[in-house]
């Protein structure tokens, strides 16, 4: 925490912090994975640029360059004794003026890690999940950002997974301000129909997912047709195979939109799950340039 390493009950601010009151904060989620090497942090730099992609969008200078923030995040998880966790690196506005404009507050850093298994759960994984549309629609680009991973702009996702849980579904899907398929509540959306891999656009109100990426690229090497366009909503009740990925949910897929049966995970699905499992968890050499291998002194 701001240089320190600091004792997990010790890690604490003040109430007076800018980012509490105003949502002033820009944050990652990124995964480390037990390797036969030792641990292996999945696209750390792409996640690093995108943490400092979304901090430049507030205009948050970052106090510490992306390569102090790779090697203090090295030695956090060697210190933990971690093998595979959850990586939380957020930087926020602090404790300053009391005001809307932040730009005197000081920038504080933080990178927490732990054990965080499968966000949908084991069995969404194998099985897939039943999700519903959210009544609420993806934040829209002209009054936020979409593209920057930003603390305050998570209250949409809330409503959207409250409101999704206590229907007694386990994600939303959201629709982007013209009523366009956009993301789930913490993850991009890929639907397959006929042998094509469809997801929504760049343009669609959607964060610039890292999983999203290494779908695209894998479907890429598959030879497997990937066409970014918006998705109307109807399609995703229509499609053979619909599936959510993000650091945290990993690949996951929807076996139900709204009440109507999708059906298992298909074919499509599968293939890539399993692929995308192997390059995360450094079995599938093609892509050992993904990973940050971590040095731990039960590693060498
Ligand atoms: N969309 C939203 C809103 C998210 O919070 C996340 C998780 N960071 C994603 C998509 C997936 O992004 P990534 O694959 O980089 O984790």
């Amino acid at each position: 925490m701001n240089g320190e390493f600091v004792a997990w009950e010790d890690a604490k601010v003040h109430v007076l912090t800018h980012a509490l009151h105003y949502g002033t904060g820009v944050f990652e989620g990124v995964r480390a994975y037990a390797t036969d090497q030792g641990p292996a942090i999945f696209r750390h730099f792409d996640h690093l640029a995108r943490l400092e992609a979304s901090a430049k969008l507030y205009y948050m200078p970052l106090p510490f360059s992306t390569e102090e923030l790779r090697t203090a995040t090295h030695e956090l998880i060697s210190r933990s004794g971690l093998r595979s966790c959850y990586i939380r690196p957020l930087a926020f506005r602090g404790h300053g003026p009391m005001g809307l404009d932040p730009e005197s507050n000081p920038v504080e850093v933080s990178i927490a890690v732990w054990e965080w298994g499968a966000y949908l759960g084991d069995a969404g994984k194998r099985d897939g999940i039943r999700a519903r549309v959210s009544s609420w629609r993806r934040m829209s680009p002209q009054s936020t950002i979409p593209h920057s991973k930003a603390t305050g702009q998570y209250l949409n996702s809330v409503l959207a997974k409250i409101e999704a849980k206590r229907a007694g579904y386990e994600e939303a899907i959201m629709l982007d301000d013209h009523g366009h398929v956009s993301e789930g509540s913490g993850e991009n959306l890929f639907i397959v129909k006929d042998g094509t891999i469809f997801t929504p656009p760049q343009t669609a109100s959607i964060l610039d997912g890292i999983s999203r990426r290494s779908i695209i690229q894998i479907a890429a090497d598959l030879g497997t047709p990937v066409v970014e366009r918006a998705i109307a909503r109807a399609e995703l009740v229509l499609a053979d195979e619909v599936f959510l990925v993000g650091t945290a949910a990993e690949l996951t897929p929807v076996r139900e939109v709204d009440d109507i049966e999708i059906g298992p995970p298909g074919e499509v699905t599968r293939e890539i799950q399993g692929i995308y499992d192997d390059a995360l968890n450094g079995r599938n050499p093609r892509y050992e340039h993904w990973l940050d291998r971590v040095a731990v002194p039960s590693a060498v």
